[in-house]
């Protein structure tokens, strides 16, 4: 019953916008980790569409002075839950999305290889809503048993110092306690020991 769910990777619960910032996977590698991110735009502005259009390369880089900073970026995520918890894909879960950039999981680099990218509305340490937990939650398990996904990490942990999403705002206890995920799955942070 699940398998009829996803199509080649794109998952029918969301909203379908193909972004151009993808490439394949390395030969045999299955995406195995799942990465959460925090992205707004501009910064704190909330219900636009200038994620979708960073993630689809549409962005009006002069619409607004923030933009200056991330002129010409190429970047992707799979997915995106905005603040009302409304989901949207741009990548295939069978391809590499464009999140990650330098990072580590567990001694083993480019995490774009073998991750999942979940973008979730919100600002660096600031707090997310309900119906955004209730739309990542239901992500995370349709994830879990379509692939065999082995981690859950925010950009933070797979990139300490150079990333700092989702930040302190994110409800990691809400995400444990809701999964029941081995502790392994989780980053080796004293946090995760509850
Ligand atoms: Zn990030």
């Amino acid at each position: 019953m699940g398998e009829r769910l996803w199509h080649d990777g794109w998952l029918r619960l969301a909203r379908r916008c193909e972004s151009p910032n993808f490439g394949a996977r390395p030969a045999g590698v299955l995406p195995e980790l799942i990465v959460i991110h925090s992205i707004s735009l501009p910064p704190g502005e909330y219900g636009g569409d200038a994620i979708e259009r960073l993630f689809m390369n549409r962005l009006d880089w002069d619409a607004h002075p923030y933009y200056a900073q991330i002129r010409g970026l190429e970047v992707s995520s799979h997915f995106v839950v905005r603040r009302d918890g409304e989901l949207l894909q741009f990548v295939s879960c069978d391809q590499r999305a464009w999140h990650a950039g330098a990072s580590q999981w567990r001694g083993r680099g480019n995490c774009n290889d073998f991750s999942i990218g979940i973008e979730l509305e919100g600002l660096e340490g600031s707090t997310f809503e309900d119906a955004q937990y209730d739309t990542l939650l239901m992500l995370l398990k349709r994830l879990m048993r379509r692939y065999r996904m082995t981690g859950i990490a925010g950009h933070e942990h797979i990139a300490p110092g150079r990333k700092h999403d989702p930040g302190p705002g994110f409800d990691w206890t809400r995400v444990v306690a809701a999964l029941h995920w081995p502790r392994r799955c989780f980053p080796e942070d004293p946090m995760f020991d509850r």
